[in-house]
């Protein structure tokens, strides 16, 4: 299978042909259609498979339809480690290059000005660990309420790190009619428990 069969418009082909990848990997050949379909998803990945760009590519597009898009984070990823969440928002650069969604990321452990001004001049996609976010929506930086698809990435090692108190916090806040897709490598039983109650009829991929 090729990424064209996956009916993703002409400026996303652009940019993966641009990347360089050829073809969809197993995950992203079966999350791509679920999320542009709108279905809640549970993946159970790892690191390395192309988890990413699953669920980036079908975000990216999907803003990218949309004729008037309103002023307001309509997506957040949620994701444990700065390294990640900087991995994750270069994703989004790269993949919606030729599109006008726009993205920015914030993690914890630098000076929140240069994060809370990209914030200030509007973004479509926001990239968090969750520890900043809470702050940043504590001082009033964050407007949650136009939210329409909220991923949660690597949720077994949120609860590792000791993260899910305030996962849990931030899911407190978000619209409760929303898209919601759930990636964790592992399910241990608190993480379970969270999935079935973060998620409506969702359709699961395991890689
Ligand atoms: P991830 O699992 O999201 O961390 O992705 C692992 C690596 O695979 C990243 O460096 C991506 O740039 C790369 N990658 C993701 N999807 C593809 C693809 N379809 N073809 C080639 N490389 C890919």
């Amino acid at each position: 299978m090729a990424f064209k069969d996956l009916s993703l418009i002409d400026p996303i082909l652009k940019a993966l042909a641009e990347e360089g990848y050829t073809n969809p990997t197993p995950i992203q050949q079966k999350s791509i259609p679920l999320v542009l379909e709108g279905r809640d998803l549970l993946g159970c990945a790892q690191t390395g498979t192309g988890k990413t760009a699953a669920f980036a590519i079908p975000i990216i597009q999907l803003l990218a339809q949309q004729k008037q898009r309103k002023r307001g984070i309509k997506t957040l990823i949620l994701t444990p480690t700065r390294e990640l969440a900087i991995q994750i928002d270069e994703s989004f650069a790269a993949y919606g290059r030729f599109t006008d969604i726009r993205h920015t990321v914030i993690f914890g452990g630098v000076s929140q000005l240069h994060q809370t001004k990209a914030l200030q001049r509007g973004v479509d996609v926001l990239v968090a660990t969750p520890g900043r976010l809470l702050d940043l929506i504590n001082q009033k930086f964050i407007d949650l309420r136009q939210l329409e698809t909220f991923v949660l990435d690597e949720a077994d090692r949120m609860l590792d790190m000791g993260f899910i108190h305030d996962v849990k916090k931030i899911i407190a806040l978000l619209p409760k009619k929303r898209q919601t897709l759930f990636f964790s490598a592992t399910m241990p039983a608190e993480i379970q428990k969270l999935a079935d109650s973060l998620l409506t009829r969702p359709a699961t991929v395991e890689v």
